[in-house]
């Protein structure tokens, strides 16, 4: 089958034939039907983050069951799934104290480069990422890594439930737990951020305010719930919410990966506020907050996959979409083949989309 290896950082992905094992007693093999380009997999392909090279990226997919190992009875071929890289065991400690995205089984959730599962006809050891590795026409992946999903839903939509949409939502549902009329900023209108806002406004949040460089992506934050915009060309960010909010917000959400930004998110809380941190701020990276604001009981967390617990997440969130909560429409900015998917990724490092999305029968 075809995958997309990143053999270097800061060098193209290139399209290899690689294999598959055959699935061993829980694992589940998927016949790939879409993928999500996430902004993560760039901070991979950039070095900003360290992970064993070669690798096949991709992390936000749904796909059909094609097989499945001797001990499975949770799906069975034709199924269609939604892929998480948050893979549980369902009984480390934080399992059972139900923060599953927090699973300490390494022989479950496996470090970078402790997986077998692809291989090639070279002799250098080929890595999964994330236990997915979803830039490939098959996923090989542990049982507690999909979501079974109603048939009817779009594939190409469901797919970006598995990571950006789940991420975005959670952040604000299951890690803030934002309560009805709170006010909200999303600093960073991408994939995420859009699901973080469309997630604010299902929670029933007051002032949510949408900031972003590019102001296609504030006219379709408004779509989605924003109620205000703020662009960082036309001056201080933190001042202009302050303005917005007569004097700071009841919870900032992070979701670009900058030091700046984490800053203005926890400087821009109203006392008793919470800034979340969504976005992957560069390994290694320090950021400096301002100690007096802690004894006006601001907080500052980070936020996990949006803290889900995916098997119950996950078909709630098709619901919503269903019912027309959910703008998952509004997200898909380009539909690519897995041959254009440096393409792809050049549009995402430009802020051009919100979301690309492989399609693999294209
Ligand atoms: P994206 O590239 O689609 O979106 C980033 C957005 O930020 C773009 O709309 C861009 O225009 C905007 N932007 C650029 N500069 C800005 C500035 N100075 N102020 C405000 N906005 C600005 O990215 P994405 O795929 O939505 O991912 C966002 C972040 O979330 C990344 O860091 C990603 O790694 C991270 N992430 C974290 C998790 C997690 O579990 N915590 C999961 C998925 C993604
Ligand atoms: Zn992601």
């Amino acid at each position: 089958m075809k995958a997309a290896v990143l053999h270097e950082v800061n060098k193209p992905l290139v399209i290899e034939d690689v294999s598959l094992q055959k699935p061993g007693p829980r694992e589940v093999l998927i016949r790939t039907a879409v993928a999500g380009l996430c902004h993560s997999d760039l901070h991979f392909m950039e070095g900003l983050y360290p992970h064993p090279l070669p690798a096949v990226l991709g992390h936000e997919s749904a796909g059909v069951v094609e097989q499945v190992g001797s001990d499975v009875t949770y799906v069975k071929p034709g199924d269609h799934v939604v892929t998480c890289l948050s893979v549980f065991c369902g009984t480390c400690d934080n399992c059972t104290t139900g923060r599953p995205v927090l699973c300490t089984d390494t022989s479950v959730k496996m470090l970078p480069g402790a997986s077998n599962r692809l291989s090639w006809a070279r002799s250098e050891k080929l890595n999964q990422f994330l236990n997915l590795s979803s830039f490939a026409e098959q996923m090989l992946v542990h049982e507690n890594a999909i979501v079974k999903i109603r048939k009817d839903m779009p594939l190409e939509l469901a797919a970006l439930i598995g990571c950006g949409v789940v991420t975005g939502y959670g952040a604000v549902v299951n890690t803030a737990k934002v309560a009805p009329g709170e006010s909200v900023v999303v600093i960073g209108c991408g994939g995420v951020g859009m699901a973080a806002i469309n997630g604010a406004q299902i929670a029933g949040a007051g002032r949510i305010i949408a900031v972003d460089t590019n102001p296609a992506k504030l006219q379709l934050a408004t779509k989605l719930g924003a109620t205000d915009i703020v662009d960082p060309r036309n001056g201080d960010v933190v001042q202009q919410v302050r303005d917005l909010t007569n004097g700071g917000v009841h919870h900032s959400f992070e979701v670009l990966g900058r030091k700046e930004t984490a800053e203005q998110a926890f400087a821009m809380l109203a006392p008793g506020g919470t800034a979340t941190i969504v976005g992957m701020i560069p390994f290694g990276q320090k950021i400096e907050l301002h100690g007096f604001d802690f004894l006006r009981e601001r907080k500052i967390q980070g936020s996990s996959m949006g803290s889900n617990h995916f098997r119950v997440d996950m078909p709630r969130l098709i619901e919503f979409y269903m019912r027309g909560k959910l703008h998952l429409e509004d997200w898909i900015s380009a539909k690519l083949k897995l041959s254009e998917i440096n393409e792809g990724f050049a549009a995402m490092k430009a802020g051009k989309t919100v979301r690309s999305v492989i399609m693999f029968d294209a």
